[in-house]
């Protein structure tokens, strides 16, 4: 090779790498689908759900179709709908506030703290007093999200929701593999949802999700929710239900993927230390927080001003490095959910925020080579 050869191109996530040190185990485990026949909730799907209880910590785990229905199979367990609040990050990807909404709930955006982009406890509490003093909603659930992988501080949400007597859930879907305090995501909230959507930590080739808890009551209930609120048997109808079951080829996939979660975590913490150590002194690198682990599912900076992000995404572009904005606009200016934010307080964090954030490339696949080139592009024309 010439000193001129084309440089490697860095793919912004790597499903391509991944798939070459399992593929003859994907080909065996698609391939007794095939013949087996059971298509959907098949044996691999019980399979999968024991394994990631344990990995996770979770006494139960269930299988779903995608992170969105775990989200609202979790909350229609606990019955959530029209006259409840339920308290959310502003700053978050769309799913997260779209179910309350399909349920007839009403969501309540909640500003995140500027250094880790997880809901702001303070503006939490303000927001759980001010809907209790306007007396027309109940204060009913807590989502906290997880969000690029970080935790968020579920200690003081639990106790937040105990006192308050709200459900607490989490939404690990870009953070599954994190833990606090030693413990992994899956058993902090009453129930934690999670995303198999082929870039997320763990993900399938197609649109999967779990939920887990630690309440053998609850599980049942999200069986029975996920099946048309089956009974027993597959033609009692208990409740409505839904069609949230998870496809037994998607489970397949997954079992074959597990085995890679603690290398790949490994090796993005890794990445994730050669970025903060180049870029560290120039933008804010995702925060470490003590006792956690984060999962390190995307890699965001935040610039230090809106006008630098144009400069550096053109820098980035004419350099064929991929980035993303997650997310450019927070969710209660969005036309869907404007009008569900008329009245209430201003979330000045979240709508700074999504003006500066930047996401770069990490994947368990990425070299220090690679990562280099990504923040000279960053630094480039900052
Ligand atoms: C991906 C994601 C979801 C939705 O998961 P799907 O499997 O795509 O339905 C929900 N919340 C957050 C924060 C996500 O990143």
């Amino acid at each position: 090779m010439t000193a001129s050869a084309t440089p490697r191109p860095i793919p912004f996530f790597d499903m391509q790498a991944q798939q070459a040190p399992i593929r003859a185990e994907l080909d065996r485990r698609i391939a007794a689908v095939l013949g087996s026949g059971r298509f959907v909730l098949g044996p691999e799907v019980t399979e999968l759900e024991a394994k990631l209880a344990e990995y996770a910590g979770a006494a139960h785990a269930v299988g779903v179709s995608s992170g969105t229905d775990a989200l609202q199979i979790a909350m229609m367990a606990e019955g959530i709908g029209r006259g409840d609040a339920v308290f959310l990050p502003a700053f978050t990807y769309t799913a997260t506030a779209e179910v309350p909404l399909v349920l007839g709930a009403t969501p309540v955006f909640v500003d995140v703290d500027p250094r880790t982009y997880n809901i702001d406890l303070a503006d939490l509490r303000r927001r759980i007093d001010a809907i209790r003093a306007e007396g027309k909603l109940r204060p009913r659930a807590v989502v906290g999200v997880d969000l690029f992988g970080l935790p968020a501080d579920w200690p003081a949400l639990q106790e937040i929701c105990a006192a308050e007597k709200m459900f607490a859930l989490d939404d690990a879907a870009q953070a599954f593999g994190g833990s606090l305090h030693g413990k992994r995501l899956g058993a902090w909230a009453h129930a934690t949802a999670l995303s198999f959507y082929p870039t997320k930590t763990l993900g399938a080739y197609g649109d999967g999700g779990a939920l887990l808890c630690d309440d053998a009551d609850r599980a049942e209930l999200f069986r029975s929710l996920r099946s048309h609120g089956e009974g027993k048997t597959r033609y009692e109808v208990l409740r409505t239900g839904m069609n949230g079951r998870l496809d037994t080829i998607q489970a397949a996939v997954l079992l074959c993927k597990l085995p890679l979660m603690e290398p790949e975590l490994e090796a993005r913490t890794r990445v994730a230390g050669w970025y903060a150590e180049r870029l560290g002194n120039r933008v804010q690198v995702p925060a470490e927080i003590p006792g956690a682990v984060s999962a390190h599912g995307y890699y965001s900076i935040l610039l230090p001003d809106a006008a630098s992000r144009p400069r550096v995404l053109d820098a980035c572009k004419a350099r064929n490095v991929p980035t993303a904005i997650y997310y450019p606009m927070p969710l209660h200016q969005q036309p869907a959910y404007q009008a569900h934010h008329q009245g209430y307080a201003p979330l000045p964090v979240s709508e700074d925020v999504s003006t500066r954030i930047l996401s770069l490339p990490i994947h368990a696949y990425l070299d220090e080579e690679q990562v280099g080139r990504v923040c000279e592009a960053v630094l480039a024309d900052l």
